[in-house]
């Protein structure tokens, strides 16, 4: 069977096509600014070839239907027949409170799904224009919806209620939901598989560095609790956004600045986190390299990174009840061994001893402690995509089962 995956932002598209019997990506590709004129779709295949098309796209119909067109082409293409495709798994970033799983799309899901774009306003209208656009391209084809707020749904009501007014979460559904959960699910259980044991008899904190950056804490194989929140705003320092602060300095800046509250938003969304310590760039690269030259500024934006996740694992050891297993995944984890190195030391309390050699060396999956370490440490690579098709075909595989 094929799966499509994709991921609608408002002005991209990005695909993946799997062969889920060899678990290979036949192609891969993404579509930047759909609806102006310089629209831009880039194809690269299995065999390594890359295809630009330069046909404008108004829309992301438009879009989808040249993805359709590519993978479909006689000469170019590697779908014999559209009917290869088994189902499309869309990204979904908010799933509200209404859905624990994925789930296919019929129409009093959609309906439903519409209730949830109040609750991401950026994100969730072009997720749901994708599934729209599809079912209109595609009949038959079964959509399938994962959500980036699935895997949190387990929490347990005291770690996602906030100290407000009760009626917030009765008539607003304002609460903790978190995000990054495909990555965070997809990582615990990769981390299972390295260590050979079952994902419900370890205890994992999951460190998702990259831009945006979360910590989750999984035990039973389910997420106990998570560092972002009502928004992916909270939680911990991310490249631009501020994560916790006291939420008294709203107010304070709005003063201060004699700015309308969007406005401070804008400034803890896109002008805070590393970059805002550093004022030098919101990409680590960028900052390990200044800090190196000597920049002070840029070296306390990575201390101060290295403390908010250290501090956040610490908050989380509660709810996974203790700690087997601590992850690094994503652009950070996976990639910069400094940062690795920084937040271990302020956990090696916990027993946590990084195997050097290996924090050096690798950026492949795999342990990277020492032997003898009460905790192991790792690195895995995320795979949101591979996560997004291997659920779309478990739940097309229960649905075959059930009728
Ligand atoms: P997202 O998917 O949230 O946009 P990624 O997971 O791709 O983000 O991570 C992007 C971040 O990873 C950037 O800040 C980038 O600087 C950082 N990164 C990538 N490679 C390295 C590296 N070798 N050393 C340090 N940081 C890195």
């Amino acid at each position: 069977m094929k799966i499509l995956v994709l991921n609608c932002g408002s002005s991209s598209l990005k695909y993946k096509l799997f062969d889920m019997e060899s678990q290979e990506v036949l192609s891969q590709g993404q579509a930047d600014r759909i609806g102006m004129p310089d629209a831009l779709f880039r194809h690269e295949r299995k065999e390594q070839k890359t295809f630009l098309d330069k046909t404008p796209l108004s829309d992301h119909r438009e879009a989808v239907n040249a993805l359709l067109a590519f993978l479909g082409d006689a000469k170019q293409g590697i779908l014999a027949d559209m009917r290869d495709i088994g189902g499309v798994g869309h990204r979904v970033v908010h799933g509200g409170e209404h859905f624990q799983t994925s789930v296919i799309v019929n129409p009093a899901i959609r309906e439903t799904l519409e209730d949830t774009k109040k609750l991401a306003p950026l994100h969730n209208p072009p997720n749901l224009m994708g599934i729209d656009v599809c079912t209109g391209l595609m009949p038959g084809v079964p959509q399938v919806a994962v959500f980036d707020t699935a895997f949190h749904q387990t929490m347990p009501e005291y770690a996602y209620t906030y100290a407000i007014p009760y009626r917030y979460y009765k008539e607003d559904h304002v609460r903790r939901y978190g995000f990054h959960g495909i990555s965070h699910r997809y990582v615990a259980n990769q981390t299972a598989k390295i260590l050979q044991q079952k994902l419900e008899d370890l205890k994992i904190i999951t460190c998702h560095l990259g831009a945006g950056s979360s910590l989750c804490a999984v035990s039973s194989g389910k997420s106990q609790d998570t560092s972002m929140g009502f928004t992916p705003l909270s939680g911990l320092v991310m490249g631009t956004r501020c994560g916790d602060i006291d939420p008294a300095l709203v107010s304070f800046l709005v003063e201060k600045e004699q700015v309308p509250l969007s406005s401070v938003m804008e400034i803890l969304n896109r002008q805070s986190g590393v970059f805002g310590i550093s004022g030098i760039s919101p990409d680590f690269r960028d900052l390990e390299e200044e800090a190196r030259r000597g920049s002070k500024q840029a070296h306390l934006a990575l201390m101060v990174y290295a403390y908010s996740v250290a501090r956040g694992v610490g908050s989380l050891i509660p709810a996974a009840g203790g700690l087997d297993a601590l992850v690094f995944t994503a652009g950070i984890g996976e990639h910069s061994s400094a940062m690795r190195r920084r937040i271990c030391e302020f956990l090696s309390w916990i027993g946590i001893v990084l195997d050097e050699e290996k924090n050096v060396d690798s950026t492949v999956e795999g342990v990277i402690s020492r032997e003898a370490a009460k905790v192991k440490v790792l690195i895995v690579p995320t795979d949101e995509e591979k996560m997004i098709a291997q659920e779309t075909r478990e739940v097309l595989k229960k649905q075959s089962i059930r009728h």
